[in-house]
């Protein structure tokens, strides 16, 4: 088989080698504990406040702002029941949309058991919520609104600015899931004007199992894991020394090379879209057309088992994914896409391509030779073999 090409970015992206080596001596070497007041202790707290630095600079924010978490999900989990429940005396009533990370759609979920109520804002078909739909919605006992900043499967890239001002004009809180936008959007929480926000560090060239919560001064949040009172007893546990300092860095890394990122992506990105609506007929873009990440090419093809075509083109070197990679395994058609309410015909067959570090521009032909051939191939089969 020849080279592989890897279009699944946006499921996760290979730790950078520089990122690896910041890593390595605080793995290795230098293991202190950071709360610990011994030298080692005090050289593993003086790496971590350096990453922190980095951090608070890419997000033009304080240190004490920022919390450290194992990701994405547990980010999104603590600002959402964090806010609520240092929030319920005031009420009890979150917004969000219908498109979110499953992260955010099931904490918010799980908050109805403690009397919460979740209103979920559509989408139009571009993926878009409306600024009109969330200043209707918005109640006297709306304590939060979370709206992610991109989508993940379909690359929409909400108008955040104008959605949080809403929110914030009636004093509600606004949390965005920025997990997907961080080398392409601007992540300054002032510029974008909210008071939480999501990363993960697996998505920007960083390691798994590391993630921030942004939280503004003055946002009450409740902590969800107790223990020794780390993170400014919003988060205790043992800080994860060396996945902070990977985090610092990617994140620094991806502020300073987010133009050169955005335009590189965006070209690969554009190619596979016009490659593919120029050979294949029966397609959909989703999401939208100029509002959406650099990296994201995601379609919805007629006559199209999206599974079958993920596994086919695995075994031809394409690395691709259905709708959400997240939610891999699942046959069923993802939230994000049945949201979107597009012809029934298409909603089988949704294919999500993600490009980044891993591509070249000569890649791009022979991906979009490979998937349109595929696809073709499912079209003549007679309807019940399309799955073999
Ligand atoms: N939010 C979004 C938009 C994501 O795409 C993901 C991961 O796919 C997450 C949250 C979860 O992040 P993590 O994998 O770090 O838990």
């Amino acid at each position: 088989m020849s080279e592989l090409i890897y279009l699944d970015h946006s499921a996760t992206t290979a730790l950078a080698p520089e990122v690896l080596a910041a890593m390595m001596p605080y793995l290795a070497e230098h293991t202190g504990n950071p709360s610990s007041v011994h030298s080692v202790g005090r050289r593993a707290r003086q790496a971590s406040a350096d990453a922190r630095e980095q951090m608070a600079g890419a997000l033009g924010c304080q240190i004490e702002e920022l919390v450290m978490t194992s990701g994405g999900t547990e980010a999104d989990n603590l600002a959402i029941v964090g806010v609520a429940r240092a929030m319920a005396v005031r009420g009890r009533h979150i917004i969000t949309s219908e498109i979110e990370h499953h992260a955010v759609l099931h904490a918010s979920a799980a908050l109805t058991t403690e009397g919460f109520e979740v209103t979920h804002l559509p989408v139009d078909r571009d993926g878009l919520v409306s600024p009109d739909d969330l200043r209707a919605a918005l109640r006297d006992d709306t304590v939060l609104v979370t709206i992610m900043l991109a989508n993940n499967e379909i690359g929409t890239v909400q108008p955040i600015r104008e959605l949080a001002d809403i929110a914030r004009e009636r004093g509600v809180t606004f949390h965005t899931d920025a997990v997907q936008s961080v080398g392409q959007l601007d992540i300054n929480v002032d510029i974008l004007g909210i008071d939480l926000l999501s990363l993960s560090a697996h998505k920007f060239y960083g390691p798994r199992g590391v993630g921030l919560l942004y939280v503004r001064r003055g946002v009450a949040l409740a902590p969800m894991i107790l223990g020794g009172g780390q993170e400014q007893d919003r988060r205790s546990g043992t800080e994860n020394v060396a996945g902070t300092v990977g985090m610092g860095l990617a994140l620094a890394t991806a502020q300073t090379e987010r133009e050169d990122r955005v335009l590189t992506s965006s070209t690969l990105r554009d190619r596979l879209i016009e490659g593919i609506e120029a050979r294949v007929g029966g397609v959909i873009v989703t999401g939208h057309r100029e509002r959406r990440l650099a990296t994201n090419a995601s379609f919805c093809f007629t006559d199209i088992q999206a599974d079958a075509l993920v596994i086919s083109l695995d075994l031809d070197g394409v690395e691709a994914s259905a709708g959400s990679a997240c939610n891999s395994g699942a046959v069923e058609v993802s939230h994000v896409i049945a949201a979107l309410k597009l012809p029934q015909e298409y909603l089988a067959g949704s294919l999500r391509l993600t490009v980044g570090a891993a591509n070249t521009p000569e890649q791009m032909p022979r991906a979009v030779d490979i998937i349109c051939s595929h696809i073709e191939r499912m079209r003549a089969l007679p309807p019940r073999n399309r799955l073999t």
